[in-house]
């Protein structure tokens, strides 16, 4: 493989409001504070509920994947994902836009595979939510707590479950997606990023999806960029309310990136 320079950086900031209650867990062994069965994952500093980037980035990736149909053959942790195993696969139609975006798994880590196109930091409550949620008196702290019942498929036996979930309306962010240039083909490879925001949108983030917790939306986005060579200078494309707008500007995205990071 030919050396690999880095062109610049593109940074996506922006906000994510969740629309429906959001329950990013935390581990459900029910030994949570509370007493609830399945907490939200906290930064242990201050309490808050946050999203971890690596939440984002695991649906943005398994989103894309079931888009393009991709074969799910690689379990990590408790998940299974698409994963190219042989570099005529990563290689085909030139790079697999999943694993060249999103990468290859440590565990998996392969020779012929380049360095990974995408970063999503993790998005903290914003401080305003943070205040509205102290005002509010929730049953818990920045959270909510929903009931939902289950039903055994084997008994039929129904049992309740406590969800902690952070209430529709929070504001968290904001968060940054870095996403590298390597190559001329990254320009377009942005719009892989970009779908699968779309993509996570309207499906959902974390648990309870088809209970209807977990919608989002990406709000307040700021398109910035730092080309490598005046890597101290960043430079702004555009502001946009949705992530529809920014999809429908892609194209000219696609240029500025292309004048301002010129790949040889
Ligand atoms: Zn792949």
């Amino acid at each position: 493989m030919s050396e690999i320079k880095l062109l610049g950086r593109v940074f996506i900031n922006a906000n994510i409001l969740a629309v429906s209650g959001l329950q990013i867990g935390g581990s459900g062994s029910g030994l949570e504070i509370g007493g609830v069965d399945k907490a939200v994952i906290r930064n242990p500093l201050n309490n808050r509920p946050y999203i971890p980037g690596s939440s984002l980035r695991g649906k943005m990736r398994s989103q894309t994947e079931k888009k393009l149909g991709l074969p799910q053959n690689n379990r990590v942790g408790q998940a299974t994902i698409h994963t190219c195993k042989k570099p005529e696969e990563y290689q085909k139609n030139g790079g697999c836009p999943v694993c060249v975006v999103f990468g290859v798994p440590a565990s998996a880590e392969a020779a012929f595979s380049q360095p990974t196109r995408l970063v999503v930091r993790d998005a903290l409550l914003s401080d305003d939510s943070a205040k509205d949620l102290d005002n509010a008196n929730t049953e818990l702290r920045f959270a909510e707590i929903k009931t939902e019942i289950t039903i055994d498929r084997v008994t039929s036996a129904a049992t309740p479950r406590t969800i902690e979930r952070v209430p529709a309306g929070a504001l968290f962010g904001p968060t940054e997606l870095v996403f590298n240039i390597y190559e001329k083909a990254d320009y377009n490879r942005l719009k892989t990023v970009i779908e699968a925001m779309q993509l996570v949108e309207d499906d959902y983030l974390g648990g309870g999806g088809s209970r209807g917790s977990g919608k989002i939306r990406f709000t307040d986005i700021e398109i910035l960029a730092r080309p490598s060579e005046n890597y101290s200078k960043p430079i702004h494309f555009h502001n946009f309310d949705t992530i529809q707008e920014l999809a429908d500007s892609f194209a000219d995205l696609q240029k500025w990136l292309a004048e301002n990071m010129p790949a040889e």
